[in-house]
């Protein structure tokens, strides 16, 4: 999918929240200024969330908000070490949330039920959006 604005790449956000359930991962990949918090602002929206309380986590590492259909915990990754990473525990902080990863490709092992999001620069500031992973079956 290419989107032409941060909201157009919130709205995919927005759309792939309505799908999710307690204990899903969302797994966010792409370049510093991607757009990853962006499409978080996306899914907390979804969610039922204000999404004006979705910052770039870089320096907390984990944010909570609440509110919303499910909690929904927000995790950045940039500048942890594998080590750090492993001592978060997200196996178990996300259990009763849905879980979103940005700089995924820093986790030590793909999470189960993982829905993938792969934001990548396309001209003219504009992104080009993959989504996978996402359950086609809704009694799964
Ligand atoms: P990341 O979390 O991946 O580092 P952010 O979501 O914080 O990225 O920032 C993305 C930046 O790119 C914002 O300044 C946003 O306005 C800008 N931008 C421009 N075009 C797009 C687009 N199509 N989708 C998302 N962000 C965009
Ligand atoms: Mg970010």
């Amino acid at each position: 999918m290419i989107t032409h604005s941060e909201s157009e790449t919130a709205a995919v956000g927005r759309d792939l929240a309505a799908q999710l359930q307690t204990g899903d991962v969302v797994l966010l990949f792409g370049d510093l200024g991607a757009g990853k918090t962006a499409f978080v602002r996306g899914l907390a929206e979804g969610l039922g969330i204000d999404p004006a309380e979705v910052s770039s986590p870089t320096f907390t590492i984990v944010q909570e908000y609440h509110g919303g259909r499910l909690p929904l915990l927000h995790v950045d990754l940039y500048r942890l070490e594998p080590k750090e990473v492993d001592d978060l525990g997200l196996d178990e902080l996300g259990e009763d949330a849905v879980v979103a990863i940005e700089w995924a490709e820093r986790l030590p092992m793909p999470a189960s039920h993982a829905v993938s999001v792969r934001i990548s620069h396309a001209p003219a500031d504009a992104r080009e959006v993959t989504v996978s992973g996402i359950r086609t079956d809704p009694a799964e």
